[in-house]
């Protein structure tokens, strides 16, 4: 039977708040998202997997500065980048992560490696760049992760005990995790999620996106998810897989599920952010419960669109 493929990008919760997004920076935004959304469903449309479909994406959105993972992955506590990434295939139930590491340009390359060749779902610091070493990724130099903005809002607060959430309401803080999910023609889902995590993070924090379950979950029984939000209330709700376990125990739709998480659960625990989910319909659910959130989808039915605020 074939399906309708479906592809959904997110570019992290935390938006510029309205006034203070410029309408360059808007379009640069919209490009950026675009541009990911485009290549990533090209190899869906081409046959790819839903595998393939939402490392294209993330690998993209990686690359781009605007975005926090890969390049322009905000700063540590102590001056570095500590980037986390998962990855999941939702037919064998498959997984692989990386956190706390270093220096690899695209971390969601690396949890791929983990999950297609690796007895182990997560690997951490020291041991996740060796591995990544293993297979060839190349070291960059700190100059690669160096973006200016990025500094400046490390500078403000590094002598603080604070650190700074992407979905902070500050106004300078709001810079994203990226993720991707996909229905491919045979119907299998997959889900990936990449960050710098949070600036001037400390004693090794990590956040829900390089946790499967919490960031990240696939299951070609109910749905792809990616999350983007304020990473320790995700992780105390699970919420990936909530939405599937609301979906698979409580026969909820996909939009059912993905709406009692992101607007009931989360806020009950003061939690903001949203997510990207599919099914295997093809129908795409997009929630969030912070002022905006970088998105995007599209869809063989001839269904696109990129979205900041909740228009
Ligand atoms: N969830 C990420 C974290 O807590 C941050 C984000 O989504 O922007 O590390």
């Amino acid at each position: 039977m074939k399906h309708n493929t479906s592809l959904a990008i997110h570019g992290g919760a935390g938006t510029l708040v309205r006034g203070m997004m410029t309408p360059t920076l808007e379009k640069a935004y919209k490009k950026s998202l675009e541009h990911a959304l485009n290549l990533a469903y090209d190899v869906l449309e081409k046959g790819g997997t839903a595998i393939d479909a939402v490392v294209k994406a993330t690998t993209l959105l990686e690359d781009s500065p605007l975005f926090n993972a890969g390049k322009g992955s905000v700063f540590t506590a102590e001056g570095t980048h500590e980037m986390d990434a998962s990855i999941m295939e939702g037919e064998q139930l498959r997984a692989g992560a990386v956190s706390l590491l270093k220096g690899i340009r695209n971390p969601i390359l690396v949890a791929k490696e983990v999950m297609e060749n690796s007895e182990y779902v997560l690997l951490a610091g020291d041991g996740a760049l060796k591995f990544a070493e293993k297979f060839g990724f190349i070291h960059e130099g700190d100059d690669y992760f160096y973006d200016k903005l990025r500094f400046e809002q490390w500078q403000e607060i590094k002598d603080t005990e604070k650190f700074q959430l992407d979905h902070s309401p500050k106004k300078d803080s709001k810079f994203g995790t990226v993720g991707a999910v996909a229905c491919d023609r045979i119907g299998n889902l997959a889900a990936a999620t990449s960050t710098g995590g949070m600036t001037n993070k400390r004693f090794g924090r990590i956040g829900d996106s390089p946790i499967i379950g919490a960031g990240t979950y696939a299951n070609n029984n109910t749905c792809a998810v990616s999350c983007t939000g304020n990473g320790e209330y995700f992780m105390r709700n699970v919420t990936a897989y909530e939405v599937s376990a609301l979906m698979e125990f409580k026969g909820l739709s996909l939009k059912d599920a993905g709406d009692e998480v992101i607007y009931n659960r989360l806020p009950k625990l003061k939690g903001e952010g949203g997510l990207i989910a599919v099914d295997r319909s093809g129908r795409v659910t997009m929630p969030f419960n912070s002022e905006g959130m970088y998105r995007g989808f599209k869809n063989s039915v001839g269904e696109s669109s990129i979205s900041i605020y909740k228009d």
